[in-house]
């Protein structure tokens, strides 16, 4: 059966209401690949009745990010989602879900001022707030997100149990390339060349966990021979950060179950990345 396309809001409300079983729901802003189709498989294992959304969220960018030319194929998606048989698409407008006068902002402190933060600081208060949103209007028993966005993870989770949402969030393991690399609707914006320098990050990542195994837990240690491994790619580091993967708090030392992340600009399109350390 083909999944059923909803474009507004009081719609997707009132068969919402209607609906009986358990919701899961995927948020996404399109372009799928098998990043988002994992979770929707997720979804579909876990759940009665899947809801996918695509939403370019425009608050999420900041002023000179790349949301005219975020990558879009609306056909296509449906096709994937078609594919994977999902219930229900919703591709609310961006007049829907910010009209006229809109005011309200969510906003989560502290742990959305670190890691990602630092370059985008008005990025999670967008993301928060479409989420919240998203989940208003839903309503779902779970939600599916990747690890791929970890510091995402952990800010919406602070969310839901701060605002008493019901939803349970489900953190879904990150799906590579052959080669390592993270899938991304931004990895489009890549050349070939480029597409091979980005291998850079989750070698950087390997080679942690590889030192770390060999008994080096020095955070610097570590953060340099990653920054020679990234550098001698041509790319420019943004952040590396070995941290707690509950407070996101720097840590000096690396023990097995700290995270490692990292968000690295390759031929100017920003890629991020994270290794759990075992
Ligand atoms: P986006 O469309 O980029 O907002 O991503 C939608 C969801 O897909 C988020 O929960 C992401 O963390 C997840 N996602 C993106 N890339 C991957 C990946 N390579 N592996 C697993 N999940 C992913």
């Amino acid at each position: 059966m083909k999944p059923k396309l909803i474009n507004s809001i009081e719609e997707m409300s009132a068969i919402r209401r209607l609906l009986k079983g358990k919701i899961g729901f995927v948020p996404t802003m399109g372009f799928l690949h098998k990043g988002h189709l994992s979770l929707v498989s997720a979804a579909k294992k876990q759940s009665d009745i899947v809801i996918v959304s695509i939403f370019v969220n425009p608050t999420q960018f900041g002023a000179n990010e790349d949301l005219s030319n975020y990558p879009t194929d609306f056909e296509r998606d449906i096709k994937l989602l078609t594919d994977l048989e999902v219930d229900y698409i919703f591709f609310p407008t961006d007049e829907q879900m910010y009209p006229e006068g809109y005011k309200t902002w969510v906003n989560v402190d502290k742990i959305t001022q670190v890691l990602c933060g630092r370059s985008r600081p008005t990025h999670f208060r967008g993301v928060t707030t479409i989420v919240a949103k998203l989940m208003n209007i839903i309503d779902p028993d779970l939600m599916f997100m990747g690890e791929k966005d970890f510091q995402q993870l952990v800010v919406l989770k602070q969310m839901v149990k701060d605002l008493n949402f019901r939803t349970k969030i489900v953190g879904c393991s990150i799906i590579r390339e052959k080669d390592g690399l993270a899938l991304s609707s931004r990895n489009k914006y890549l050349s070939s060349q480029g597409r091979n320098k980005a291998i850079c990050l989750n070698k950087s990542l390997l080679l942690a966990q590889k030192l770390f195994n060999e008994g080096i837990t020095s955070s610097n240690k570590i953060i340099s021979q990653m920054t020679d491994l990234i550098e001698d790619n041509e790319s420019i580091i943004d952040y590396i950060e070995v941290f707690d993967p509950e407070t996101l708090e720097h840590i000096p030392e690396v023990v097995s179950g700290s995270r490692i992340a990292l968000a690295v600009i390759v031929e100017n399109t920003r890629l991020i990345d994270n290794i759990k350390i075992v």
